[in-house]
């Protein structure tokens, strides 16, 4: 299995940690020719979803990228990479991928003070810790899509198919089981 991490920007590295702990290899995509090769999962960092976003479209990264995740390719999204996948923010026009039937709020805890920690149950994995970092919230799913985590009244974590996105980071904090939940997502898809 190879995943594939997306290295534009934001917090790419620690993802690469998290997946050498769990043992899966990992490799980066910073420009076009990086997608030749084949991979089977994608994790989109967080950062900041419009610088993201338009480096996806100067790097000519963005409809190919887009194309795969619409032909079920699992793709895992933290912060940044839940606004690039929201198919509406609430206070933001600049949509990205736009693949999954969520409204998104940008920054929702406010711009600087809205960094906190928190643990909470998410469905299917347990009770895990919670890093946010100026992050948005969600404030509905539709569709296929599937509440996997709420914090004060909040959804932080969904999933819509073979697309897992969560506002929090886990990949800042020593428990792995998010990412294991995502390599698994793959497992069952191959
Ligand atoms: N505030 C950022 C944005 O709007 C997301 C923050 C993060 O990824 N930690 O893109």
């Amino acid at each position: 299995m190879q995943i594939a991490v997306l290295a534009l920007q934001g917090a790419f590295i620690e993802h690469e940690q998290m997946l050498a702990r769990v043992g899966v290899s990992a490799f980066e995509i910073r420009q076009l020719r990086d997608i030749e090769k084949p991979f089977d999962g994608l994790i989109i960092p967080g950062g900041e979803s419009t610088v993201q976003g338009k480096l996806l479209r100067e790097l000519g990264l963005f409809a190919p990228l887009k194309a795969k995740i619409e032909a079920g390719l699992p793709v895992f999204g933290t912060c940044a990479g839940l606004l690039l996948l929201a198919d509406k923010i609430e206070n933001d026009d600049r949509l990205h991928f736009a693949t999954m039937q969520m409204t998104a709020v940008r920054n929702a805890y406010g711009r600087q003070l809205g960094s906190f920690y928190t643990e909470a149950a998410c469905k299917d994995i347990g009770t895990i810790p919670m890093t946010f970092i100026r992050a948005p919230y969600i404030a509905a799913v539709s569709g296929k899509g599937q509440v996997l985590a709420e914090v004060g009244g909040h959804i932080v974590a969904a999933r819509q198919d073979n697309q897992l996105v969560t506002a929090f980071h886990p990949e800042l904090n020593e428990d792995v089981s998010v990412h294991r939940y995502f390599v698994d997502m793959i497992e069952k898809k191959r």
